[in-house]
């Protein structure tokens, strides 16, 4: 293999972790984890199975009562102190996130300080949660709100930035209060496990978080568990509908952070070399696999000859190669069934009419000693000429695949930002200030980038409008989510 910058990490043993225990084995099979780098095989996943979520929720139940019983200020600390143990070994998590879903070094090694920065966040938050003294009406009486721990929580843990997602989704649940079940998928346990570790090591109750890699019987187990009180759900759109129609069977709340479409308007008086880094920024460096990708570049049609050509070149710097090696800029995709997705929907659409200007097949990465021959690499692709109706244009690829469609005036650029089922990002690039806040009033999605990639700081509420679903993680809002309100009403009255 190339020369790597991290050192080997050895694989935390994959089995669930329950408050301090560490399975062997569980009841819901086991799964291969594969590098997807090398296609290798690591070892046998246990997977979680209604049995652990049982065991899960008991051990959480119990994590979550020690954990109230301390004051807002020691959460704080232990939480800061959390973050600090975080940073402390980010090397190794790093190596693991890397292990995990192939995401490049240069991508995977700015979880840590996400991941503490989502901890610092949200700790500060623990000590400031405060109620509302309520006006009452029908006579004399004190009337208070409260927000509350929900209890125990459960969250579907995404794959492909774990260690940066513990900010976003672990940080807010346990500052609020609760404690936690996190469900990584078994594409990628290894992170998330040496996580659940640290959280022990850093002094967090036993049983407060616990990590159970897992799938569909899992998934189901936390949904349908009577313990868990809300469920948070980062994932497509098709589990998704099911988590959520299950959810609804047991009147469970939950919140959905879905997929996206993300558009990215490019005006002719944009800075087009940035304009068009936005989009090729998203392709290399996640291989196109993060939710936010501006993957829809929609040209005004005066300048769409200049940006094909400045994607073409751009794109043409991308170093596809071993994932920890420092000079990487492309890693692979997640699995095998993913890459033959990703060019079944390239061939589609070139059948369809599109002009196929970069990429779009298998990339042969051979690496040193051919060690990387077994690797899901897909070359960084570009379509130009997308029909805004087609399967490309309308559906989420999560691949390195850039489209690019064309608009005459603003108004149809809206029209076709706004014209897919999904609704969670959209990116603008214009220096006419009156155009930005025209747009950002009329794009119809949970978050607007302007000149730039502004990523997902824990400050900003991020979610869907649409099927990118519904609820936000993230500052205040990200907070409440996992809080639940309560009204205290006690008379005055001395008769
Ligand atoms: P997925 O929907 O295939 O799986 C999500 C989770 O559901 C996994 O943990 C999986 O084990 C579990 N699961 C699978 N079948 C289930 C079932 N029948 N019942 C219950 N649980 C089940 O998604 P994925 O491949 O893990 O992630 C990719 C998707 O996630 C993309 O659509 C991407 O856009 C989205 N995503 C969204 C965000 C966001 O914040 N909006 C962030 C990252 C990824």
């Amino acid at each position: 293999m190339p020369q790597t910058t991290l050192p080997e990490v050895p694989l935390p043993a994959p089995g669930p972790l329950i408050g301090t225990d560490r399975l062997t084995e569980s009841s819901g099979g086991s799964a291969v984890h594969r590098f997807p780098a090398t296609g290798a095989a690591d070892q046998p996943v246990p997977m979680a199975g209604a049995r652990e979520i049982d065991l899960a929720v008991a051990a959480g139940t119990a994590g979550a009562a020690e954990w109230r019983a301390l004051t807002p200020d020691r959460r704080r600390d232990v939480l800061l102190r959390l973050a600090d143990v975080v940073e402390d070994h980010g090397d190794e998590l790093v190596a693991l996130s890397i292990r995990d879903s192939g995401f490049p070094l240069r991508v995977a090694a700015l979880g840590p300080s996400r991941g503490a920065g989502g901890l610092r966040y949200y700790a500060g938050w623990a000590d400031k949660i405060i109620g509302d003294v309520v006006p009452t009406w029908f006579g004399s009486a004190f009337d208070y709100a409260v927000s509350e721990p929900i209890g125990v929580v459960g969250i579907f843990a995404t794959w492909n930035t774990p260690v940066y997602n513990i900010g976003l989704t672990a940080a807010p649940a346990l500052a609020a209060g609760n404690a936690i079940i996190l469900k990584p998928s078994e594409l990628a346990p290894y992170a998330y496990l040496r996580f659940g570790e640290l959280c022990l090591e850093a002094g967090l109750p036993a049983g407060l978080v616990n990590v159970l890699p897992g799938g569909a019987e899992a998934g189901t187990a936390l949904v349908e568990h009577p313990g868990v009180g809300k469920v948070h759900f980062t994932g497509g759109g098709t589990v998704g509908r099911r988590v959520a129609a299950l959810a609804a069977e047991h009147l469970k709340p939950v919140d959905l952070e879905l997929g996206g479409k993300s558009a990215n308007l490019i005006f002719p008086d944009a800075d087009l070399e940035r304009a068009v880094a936005v989009s090729v920024g998203g392709i290399h460096g996640g291989s196109g696999q993060t939710c936010i990708t501006a993957g829809r570049m929609l040209v005004h049609e005066s300048i769409v000859d200049d940006v094909v050509e400045i994607a073409r070149k751009q794109i043409a710097q991308h170093v596809l190669g071993d994932p920890f090696d420092a000079g990487t800029t492309m890693g692979p995709v997640i699995t095998e069934a993913a890459r033959t997705r990703i060019l079944a929907m390239v061939d589609r659409a070139t059948r369809e009419g599109a002009e196929l200007c970069a990429g779009g097949a298998a990339a042969a990465v051979p690496g040193a000693d051919g060690a990387l021959a077994g690797g899901y690499f897909v070359e960084p692709t570009l379509l130009a000429g997308v029909r805004p109706d087609s399967e490309l244009a309308q559906t989420e690829v999560y691949g390195p695949v850039l489209s690019v469609s064309t608009f005459r005036t603003e108004a149809e650029a809206v029209a076709l930002a706004n014209g897919t089922p999904f609704g969670l990002s959209a990116y603008v690039q214009t220096r006419d200030v009156g155009r930005v806040h025209r747009l950002a009033a009329r794009l119809a999605c949970g978050s607007v980038y302007v000149n730039g990639r502004g990523g997902i700081g824990p400050g900003m509420p991020f979610g869907g409008f649409k099927e990118s679903g519904y609820g936000r993680l993230g500052g205040r809002e990200g907070l409440m989510a996992f809080m639940q309100t309560k009204n205290v009403w006690i008379s005055m009255d001395d008769d």
